[in-house]
């Protein structure tokens, strides 16, 4: 008997899926499907994250017909069965977070067969585009490039016939994880992730270049959920995307490259997961997070582009993009709060929460990361909202006290000679916060 284990994480699916060919030509006899519930990321995050996680194994678990589920160290519980399965080797696809990494080198110590890693979550993985000198790109740009270069493989044709393997023994019950209240979980699993994207391509790709920037018409793919978890690869859309010759399927497959930048500086410099990338920053003065923090986690800061984001977070676990941008600049640039508080309130929230993109989106805003948009770039929220949401359909889908209030006033609401009296006051004059962030910034040029 030839056996394999397929330790899942975070790609549990079929399709274009090398890790689990890998595993079955390595494991003719027996494929055990494992999935472990590890303490460092199981549950973590606000809820929304966890019952979408426990939804997805509940629904992979009866596609697959028994996923074996076990809760523990991963060090401890993958030897664990591999050794109970007399299996010769475990597959996975790499992982490159600094946690992942370091779990993976520990796992592989204490295994006595091989730990195969097949793929990853990208088209490219990180560490593979270099400049010729063989350093990795700080810059996204040269990078995009190198990365077109480099190219990828064709999707792998989909696994059929998978000889699962069931070891003897009680498989963990899939914790069940309730909903919070008001929450809208994203469609679930590899089908639905396929079929999410196919519409989206007939219905949305096409004038992608044009909308995206535009909260009230809601027409980005949210494929980021789904990339997130895995149920679906870069690889699988980029291959779809390639015969379309629009601007809108180019601007989408630069998109899809920003994820693996990110993924790739994180590589390079995984200090940059919670410390600056620009450590010059560590010295910029900021204020301590206070009742300004939890208004604007609330969504309550009186700038309606900014609540609006907030609350969509909080009801959806997803924002828009350019919503993204805005709320992170207010924080870090009017409330002079270091994006490490946001950026921590988007890890909590968020349904496709990435270490590497949304870290690294915090600190692009922030002025300190890779490629950064400058500190002096403050986003005015007003002047963002007249310009991307021009009739306020996204204020007013998510700020209720602002329904009955048309365009222009909606994205200043103080202006109106009658104001909603249950809509809250600016917390801050943006044009004096506006000066002190750059006053600030004045005082970093000596540690140039
Ligand atoms: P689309 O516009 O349809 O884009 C398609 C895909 O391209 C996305 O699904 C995503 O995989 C990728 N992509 C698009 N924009 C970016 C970007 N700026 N950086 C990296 N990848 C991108 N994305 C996450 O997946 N997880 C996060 O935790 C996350 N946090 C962010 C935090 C901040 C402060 C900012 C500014 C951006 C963050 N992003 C994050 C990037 C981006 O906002 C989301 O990927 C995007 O909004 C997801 O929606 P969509 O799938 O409809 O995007």
């Amino acid at each position: 008997m030839t056996t394999s284990v397929m330790w899942f994480r975070g790609d549990l699916r079929l399709i274009d899926q090398p890790a689990l060919r890998e595993a079955v030509a390595a494991g003719p006899d027996g494929v055990v499907p494992l999935y472990v519930l590890d303490d460092r990321l199981w549950g973590r995050g606000a809820g929304v994250r966890t019952a979408y996680l426990s939804r997805l194994l509940s629904e992979f678990d009866e596609r697959i017909g028994g996923l074996h589920v076990v809760h523990g160290p991963p060090e401890r519980e993958v030897p664990r069965v591999a050794h109970a399965a007399g299996a010769d080797s475990v597959h996975v696809s790499a992982s490159f977070t600094p946690y992942g990494t370091s779990r993976d080198d520990r796992v592989e110590k204490a295994l006595d067969v091989p730990l195969v890693r097949t793929g990853s979550a990208y088209a490219v993985s990180p560490g593979r585009v270099v400049k010729g000198d063989g350093e990795g790109y700080r810059v996204f740009t040269p990078f995009y490039k190198g990365w077109l270069d480099h190219g990828w493989r064709d999707p792998a044709p989909a696994v059929r016939d998978v000889p699962w393997l069931r070891p003897e023994g009680r498989t963990h019950r899939i914790p069940e994880a309730g909903v919070p209240e008001d929450v809208t979980l994203p469609p679930i699993g590899e089908r639905a992730a396929r079929e999410h994207w196919r519409r989206w391509l007939e219905d949305h790709v096409t004038d992608y270049a044009d909308e995206r920037d535009h909260p009230g018409l809601d027409t980005t793919s949210r494929m980021s959920v789904h990339l997130k978890w895995g149920s679906i690869h870069p690889r699988t859309m980029l291959a779809d995307l390639a015969p379309l010759g629009s601007d809108g399927a180019a601007a989408y497959r630069r998109e899809l490259a920003f994820r693996e930048f990110y993924a790739d500086i994180l590589h390079q410099r995984p200090d940059s997961a919670f410390g600056y990338y620009d450590r010059r920053f560590e010295h910029l003065q900021y204020d301590e997070p206070a009742d300004d923090l939890e208004a604007w986690k609330r969504g309550e800061t009186g700038f309606p582009i900014v609540d609006a984001g907030m609350r969509q977070l909080l009801a959806e676990g997803w924002m828009h993009n350019r919503v993204r941008m805005i709320v992170a600049s207010f924080l870090v640039k009017d409330l002079h709060l270091e994006w490490t508080h946001g950026a921590a309130h988007f890890l909590d929230r968020l349904v496709d929460a990435d270490l590497a993109s949304n870290q690294h989106g915090w600190q692009w805003v922030a002025g300190c990361g890779t490629d950064a948009s400058p500190f002096f770039r403050v986003f005015n929220p007003v002047t963002q909202s007249k310009k991307f949401d021009p009739d306020g359909a996204y204020i007013r889908r998510w700020v209720p006290e602002l329904a009955g209030v048309s365009a222009p006033a909606v994205h200043e609401p103080w202006t109106m000679a009658d104001p909603p009296q249950d809509y809250p006051a600016p917390l801050v004059d943006h044009a004096e916060e506006r000066r002190e962030a750059l006053r600030r910034f004045e005082a970093l040029r000596r540690f140039e």
